[in-house]
């Protein structure tokens, strides 16, 4: 979900608490021009700061509708961004040939990320822990959407309910400022994307320099989306505000 599978030990807990379903830039119209790369409208497309690589481990994208249609949706930037990913958009996949296509794969063993009681914790393992148990083939499973969403679409796919869970417990707080977030810790779908990514970049001692520029990417289109955002919210507050103050000088003006 955006913000919910990564956290180790959180609690599948409430509804949503994204602050809003629409965007936020002030100069939206009803007929704004949307860019059919990354889903956002043309003023606030990201697709210039997007330069794809591929990524060890790989991920899968599984995008609830609702979080598809945001505009602030990041699972869909990090698809973008990571030219060997899958993304998927449903609530039950059980029945999704893509999903089932890699599933099926004998070169990937999946994994998918959610915490519950069971799910390995990749913040208390070691890098070489990371790569003895995961190795080359992981496959990551990211579950893009709210909470209740998120255990919603676990339950009801069939073939992902009962892949080996994996969690972790983000070491910082998220800077998805634009968006409240369920619980402090939360990450959105490409925060907790570029940090398994950046788990997996020392091998044997060493940083794999590919491994970095991923990890550097993702959260470098991250928080151009959330500068952006930022300036709109900005804009918006001072467009409202020259609004108030253009009205209150109108109704104190006396009659004549
Ligand atoms: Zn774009």
């Amino acid at each position: 979900m955006e913000n919910v599978c990564a956290l180790a030990g959180a609690s599948n807990q409430g509804s949503s608490t994204i602050a809003s379903d629409t965007p936020q830039e002030p100069f939206t119209s009803k007929k704004r021009q949307m860019c059919e790369l990354c889903g956002r409208p043309r003023n606030i497309c990201l697709c210039d700061t997007i330069a794809p690589l591929p990524s060890v481990p790989r991920f899968g994208i599984l995008t609830h509708p609702r979080e598809a249609r945001k505009v602030q949706n990041t699972g869909r930037l990090a698809h973008l961004c990571l030219t060997n990913s899958v993304y998927c958009e449903g609530v039950d996949f059980t029945e999704d040939a893509t999903v089932n296509e890699v599933l099926a794969d004998p070169r990937l063993v999946s994994y998918i990320l959610y915490p519950d009681e069971n799910a390995m914790d990749l913040s208390i393992m070691s890098s070489t822990e990371i790569w003895e148990v995961f190795g080359e083939r992981a496959m990551f499973w990211v579950v893009d959407g709210t909470w209740n969403n998120a255990g919603k679409m676990i339950r009801e796919s069939n073939n992902l309910k009962d892949l080996p869970k994996v969690a972790f417990s983000p070491p910082q707080q998220s800077r998805f400022a634009i968006r409240k977030q369920p619980k402090e810790f939360c990450y959105s779908s490409i925060e907790s994307i570029a940090y398994i990514i950046d788990r997996f970049s020392c091998r044997n001692g060493l940083v794999t320099t590919d491994s970095s520029k991923q990890a550097d990417l993702l959260m470098r289109v991250f928080m151009r989306m959330v500068d952006m955002q930022i300036e709109c919210e900005e804009n918006r507050r001072l467009s409202h505000q020259s609004s108030v103050s253009t009205n209150h000088i109108e109704y104190d003006t006396p009659d004549v």
